[in-house]
């Protein structure tokens, strides 16, 4: 399962990077693209079953979607692509070049102050 394992790296670089900084994570932010997409429900879900008993046990994840984007090969412009609409807003031109959807990286973990 996909989400399985995106939960199992977060945390393994979370307890990581919490043994470098010697804290409690109390909060990340991990983000993700359109085509690579995570459910948000069961990453939380499998993310607090693995958590348990670590120092991430509590910790809130925060999961970014970033859109898909194109560039328009008529206008030049960049813009958000839907799958309803793939269209360019600005010329409505349908020659366009879909851009590399957004990596899934874990981008901020927060630590307790002390
Ligand atoms: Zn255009």
């Amino acid at each position: 399962m996909h989400e399985a394992a995106v939960a199992q790296g977060l945390i393994e670089a979370i307890l990581c990077e919490a043994e470098k900084q010697g804290g409690r994570p109390i909060r990340a932010r991990m983000s993700c693209g359109t085509l690579n997409a995570v459910n948000d429900e069961v990453v939380r879900f499998a993310f607090e079953a693995i958590a348990e008993g670590t120092v991430c046990e509590g910790m809130t994840l925060e999961i970014e979607h970033k859109p898909l984007q194109a560039k328009c090969r008529t206008c030049g412009g960049t813009y958000i692509v839907t799958l309803s609409d793939a269209r360019c807003p600005r010329c409505a031109g349908t020659d366009f070049e879909l851009l590399p959807d957004a990596p899934l990286v874990l981008d901020e973990i927060e630590f307790e102050k002390e």
